[in-house]
């Protein structure tokens, strides 16, 4: 995807600092970090969303979530962290590719949502 900002970070047209990457899948620092530690990990394949998955994604969906825990620790977290998927207009994703978010640090991240 010629226009997709994350597909331009997996091509290296626009710069990220990676912290993890293999033949499948990679993982940067997000621009605006809401959290000592917050990672963005992506299919390099473009996948615009949870909403849009096929079966022949399941096995890098699985290398995204089983790679979280190496990832979270080696970047300062190493006493968990919360996996966020923001998931079309209801779950207000913002960038059109797939993109698990890893929030965590030092700290407990907060509740897990505002009550209604
Ligand atoms: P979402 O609302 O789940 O789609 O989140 C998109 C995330 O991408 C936000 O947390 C942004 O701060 C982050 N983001 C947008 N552009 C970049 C970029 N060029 N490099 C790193 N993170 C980015
Ligand atoms: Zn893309």
């Amino acid at each position: 995807m010629s226009d997709c900002i994350f597909c331009k970070i997996v091509d290296g047209r626009i710069p990220a600092k990676k912290v993890y990457e293999d033949d499948d899948i990679l993982a940067f620092n997000d621009i605006n970090p809401a959290r000592p530690v917050h990672v963005l990990v992506i299919p390099k394949k473009h996948i615009a969303s949870l909403a849009t998955v096929t079966a022949d994604d399941t096995p890098v969906l699985g290398k995204m979530l089983a790679t979280a825990n190496e990832i979270a620790t080696a970047q300062g977290s190493p006493d968990g962290f919360r996996i966020i998927i923001n998931t079309g207009r209801v779950g207000q994703q913002e960038v059109q590719h797939l993109h698990i978010h890893i929030v965590g640090g030092p700290d407990p991240v907060g509740p897990m949502l505002k009550r209604i």
